[in-house]
């Protein structure tokens, strides 16, 4: 009899474990921005080149990190987010489950430059196949300037999975999107291949969804708000002249996260019936916050399905909130009960 199981190389798991939370260069763009908001940035910078297949670069001025957790950073499952599994269901963080940088650093040619504010000096480290390469001190701006150079370089299967350059950058600007559109008080900037796509001002959600969907959004926009105890529904769905052939516009946000939920979507769609055609799409940007006990963010690893503790009530009230909206600006005849 002989033993054959052997323990894979760290290095090897985590390109492994890579697999899960990097698919793409969009879904590094996505772990990238969701760490400068968690540290509580103002202005957030992302540069790509070659819709991020040879340069993915995010500057922000957040909180920056100490030298040793500079290094600890690009562990598997270190992060300084949650510390008992009971603090998933209290989560105010984007992050927590402290694979992004540690699965980046599988799988590219990461450099980091990283200075918290009171600190004189920040921290450079250069990291490759996850074996940090290089570190020293450094000067740089209070925050955080991560690089992931040639995404995929070790792994060339994955690599040609890509797709064309215009597909991968409608991923990356879609999940750009999805952060600025949870943080309109944070400045956001897109630039690829030298030239800037998105400049983003901090300001209102209403100037932020605008700056994001398009001017001509400005006056189609119907305001959405119903607080209880149990939750909050805001944001803004578009005019019933907006709705589209395709599924457009369209978005959710639970605590400031976007997800997908087909069911959700029926609740709007079910508010503008008689409103739209059967075989069109209603645009929204809708925002439900909720108390973080009530929901499973921990279901996927990219949190882009959830589940609630009680789906059924928030389909309700993302219902009648939209429908309550729709009939203030006497859009909806269906509920005009004056005649
Ligand atoms: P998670 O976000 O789930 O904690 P990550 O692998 O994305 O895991 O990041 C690991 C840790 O590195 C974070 O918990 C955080 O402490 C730190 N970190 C990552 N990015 C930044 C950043 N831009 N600024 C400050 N700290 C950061
Ligand atoms: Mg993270």
């Amino acid at each position: 009899m002989s033993d054959k199981i052997q323990l894979l190389p760290d290095n090897i798991a985590n390109q492994i474990a890579a697999g899960e939370v990097i698919q793409r260069p969009g879904s590094a763009v996505k772990e990238l921005l969701e760490n400068a908001v968690d540290a509580g940035a103002t202005k957030i910078q992302l540069i790509v080149q070659d819709a991020g297949k040879s340069l993915i670069q995010v500057i922000d001025n957040g909180s920056g990190m100490s030298e040793t957790d500079a290094r600890m950073a690009f562990e598997r499952h270190a992060t300084s987010k949650i510390r008992a599994i009971d603090d998933l269901f209290h989560i105010k963080t984007m992050g927590f489950r402290g694979e992004a940088l540690a699965s980046i650093a599988a799988v590219a040619q990461v450099e980091i430059k990283t200075r918290q504010p009171e600190s004189e000096f920040g921290t450079y480290l250069c990291i490759e196949n996850s074996k940090v390469l290089q570190q020293e001190p450094c000067a740089c701006n209070p925050g955080t300037s991560i690089s992931m150079k040639n995404l995929f370089f070790n792994v060339p299967a994955r690599r040609n999975f890509l797709k064309s350059n215009a597909a991968e950058m409608r991923h990356i600007i879609d999940e750009f999107i999805r952060v600025a559109m949870a943080f309109p008080q944070i400045f956001f900037s897109l630039t690829h291949n030298g030239q800037e796509v998105f400049h983003l001002e901090a300001g209102s959600l209403k100037q932020r969804i605008v700056q994001v969907l398009g001017n001509q959004y400005n006056a189609k926009l119907v305001a959405v708000k119903e607080e209880t105890d149990y939750l909050n529904v805001y944001g803004f769905v578009g005019k019933p002249d907006t709705a589209k052939k395709t599924r457009g516009d369209q978005y959710f946000f639970v605590n400031n996260r976007f997800i997908k939920s087909a069911y959700l979507n029926h609740a709007v769609s079910a508010a503008f019936e008689n409103l739209i055609a059967k075989d069109s799409y209603p645009t929204y940007v809708l925002y439900i916050d909720v108390d973080p006990s009530q929901v499973d963010i921990n279901v996927h690893p990219t949190k882009q399905e959830i589940k609630f503790e009680d789906e059924k009530i928030i389909y309700a009230f993302v219902q009648a909130a939209v429908k309550h909206a729709l009939a203030q600006f006497s859009i909806a005849p269906s509920l005009d009960f004056s005649l």
